[in-house]
């Protein structure tokens, strides 16, 4: 999938508050994600962190979106753009466009679990969700949360899979 859609400044600061809540999460020992949920005003409606260990369904972007479903919001998530860290997995995905979210925006793909790898992006059901996918717009924030999710990696003893999820043999940790 190669849709980068429209991309503008803007995703750069909300892609940055994703990597922030994913710094937090992971400083707690979860896996590196945030999600940020805007509106078409650009205020941030909904914001959530992972608080997924390895094997767990606790991921940033469906504690956001189960907020949106609280909110028992009209339209759904239509016209609105979720923001994450990594590129969705299958469950994530799924609620996003079940909950009619309108644009997905991610700072890093995920080449082992992210859904656009495992899901038929040209399948009726998801054409008609008019869904604007964004991958990895910015090669710093790319790279800063690489940077972060090789930490996580290592620090889960899953250094062995950084090819796999990062599609990168390895970059050098320079940040902290
Ligand atoms: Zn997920």
């Amino acid at each position: 999938m190669e849709t980068r859609g429209n991309v503008q400044e803007l995703d750069r600061r909300f892609l940055s508050r994703t990597i922030e809540l994913a710094k937090s999460a992971f400083s707690k020992g979860y896996s590196p994600v945030g999600c940020v949920i805007v509106d078409r005003e650009n205020n941030i409606l909904y914001e959530a962190e992972s608080r997924r260990l390895i094997g767990t369904i606790s991921h940033a972007e469906m504690f956001a979106l189960l907020e949106l479903q609280r909110d028992n919001i009209p339209d759904w998530g239509m016209g609105l753009t979720m923001y994450c860290t990594l590129e969705p997995c299958l469950m994530c995905m799924g609620m996003s466009l079940i909950a009619r979210i309108s644009r997905i925006v991610w700072a890093i793909n995920d080449f082992w679990g992210g859904a656009s790898r495992i899901y038929k992006f040209d399948h009726p059901y998801l054409v008609s969700r008019k869904t604007e996918f964004v991958s990895a717009p910015f090669l710093d924030l790319e790279r800063i949360a690489q940077e972060m999710w090789m930490k996580y990696l290592e620090s889960t003893g899953h250094a062995h899979m950084t090819l796999a999820v990062l599609g990168i043999e390895g970059v050098e940790c320079v940040s902290s």
